[in-house]
């Protein structure tokens, strides 16, 4: 087999550049969302994909490696080019090596597969939206309309290094494959998306009606897909493939299997010397006890605090303390601003101790506004 692929890009209706870029270089194929002031974002993704492309050229690394490289060459230009301080990009890529395809992410760009008509998420976001949402702090639905959806956990660039979630699956002749950043999904929704691949005459033809359906929708963001189809080559075994025909339908995810949990145990025997009056009082003491802990938990959960984790700025729930040994808190979400950087300003000096905040959505706003004070520091940091 052997692919096909196009590509469409647009500014989209109200930004003022695009600051996407893409890479579409047979077997090689990539988005990436770029952002940091002035061009900073621009310049971001493109030196990712061009680095990208350089090694894969040369053939250095595989797919995952040339990412991780690519984090240090924008993450080396950034600390560099004062002009460029502070930028990162997201990046989505996969590489089509003969009935295989390899997926290495970072970021909220996103990769789809459509096979037989059902369209399948490839990629997770790396979005502080998305972690609330494996958290259980917030449902799909407030997912989709969260203003806060497009803050990232992890880019490429931002950072000396990087996790790049890599994954391989296997491709059969009429896969279509999708490449979009968030200018898509936040546009549009899977469902529209799946219909407009599906329905498209070829790839060019699936690029250029989605991006026309992201700005139809508004057109808030830049909008930037790549669309590969798996075509029969040359070379493949005739029209009888082999294992592709069997009608095992489309692929689904399999069914959460739930343990039950242990065997209930035999009811303990009572010790003698326990009359029933004491039983009572126990029982009364256990219950307050429970109450009191229970209570606890549930005030605690309530909580929500900006704190430090690994070294980054964090939002935790619970408080900021431990009770005879018990954390009683737990990281949500660790960002990618360093925490010395915002313990340099006056107003974030005592955050490793925990500012506590009304709630989530309070989190959210005030490590938005941590990173907007820390930015500057961060250029002045870096442009000497
Ligand atoms: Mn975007």
């Amino acid at each position: 087999m052997r692919a096909a692929a196009a590509a469409a890009t647009d500014i989209g209706l109200i930004r003022e550049g695009n600051e996407d870029s893409y890479l579409v270089m047979d077997p090689l194929f990539a988005v990436a969302d770029g952002m940091g002031g002035h061009r900073g974002g621009e310049v971001a993704s493109q030196l990712a994909l061009e680095t990208i492309e350089d090694l894969f050229r040369s053939g250095e690394g595989d797919l995952a490696e040339q990412v991780r490289e690519a984090n240090r060459v924008v993450y080396e230009r950034s600390i560099r080019d004062r002009r460029v301080a502070g930028m990162g990009t997201t990046l989505t890529a996969v590489l089509v090596e003969g009935n295989r395809a390899r997926v290495a992410h970072i970021g909220d760009s996103r990769a789809y597969l459509l096979r037989a008509g059902e369209l399948r998420l490839l990629t997770e976001d790396h979005t502080l939206v998305h972690r609330m949402l494996m958290e259980g702090e917030i449902t799909e639905e407030e997912a989709e309309v969260h203003p806060h959806r497009s803050v990232l956990t992890r880019a490429l660039g931002v950072d000396a290094s990087v996790d790049v979630d890599e994954d391989a699956i296997d491709l059969r002749v009429g896969d279509r494959l999708l490449l979009c950043t968030d200018g898509l999904t936040a546009m549009i929704t899977g469902e529209r998306i799946r219909e407009l691949l599906a329905g498209a005459r070829g790839p060019q033809d699936a690029a250029d009606r989605l991006v026309r359906a992201a700005n139809a929708a508004g057109g808030v963001d830049n909008t930037t897909v790549v669309v590969v189809e798996v075509v029969a080559g040359a070379d493949d075994p005739s029209t009888t493939p082999d294992e592709t025909t069997h009608a095992d339908g489309p692929s689904r995810s399999p069914e959460r299997a739930w343990r039950s949990g242990r065997a209930v145990e035999p009811a303990r025997r009572r010790p003698a010397f326990l009359t029933r009056k004491a039983l009572t009082w126990v029982g009364v003491v256990a219950a307050a006890v429970i109450l009191g802990l229970v209570g606890l938990r549930v005030y605690v959960d309530r909580q929500w605090y900006v704190g430090v984790a690994d070294g980054h700025v964090a939002i935790y729930r619970g408080i900021p303390a431990e009770l005879a040994g018990f954390r009683l808190n737990h990281v949500v979400v660790e960002t990618t601003i360093p925490a010395h950087t915002a313990q340099s300003l006056p107003l974030y000096r005592h955050l490793s101790e925990g500012i506590t905040v009304e709630d989530q959505m309070g989190a959210v706003a005030l490590v938005e506004q941590i990173r907007l004070d820390v930015e500057p520091v961060q250029q002045n940091a870096t442009g000497s």
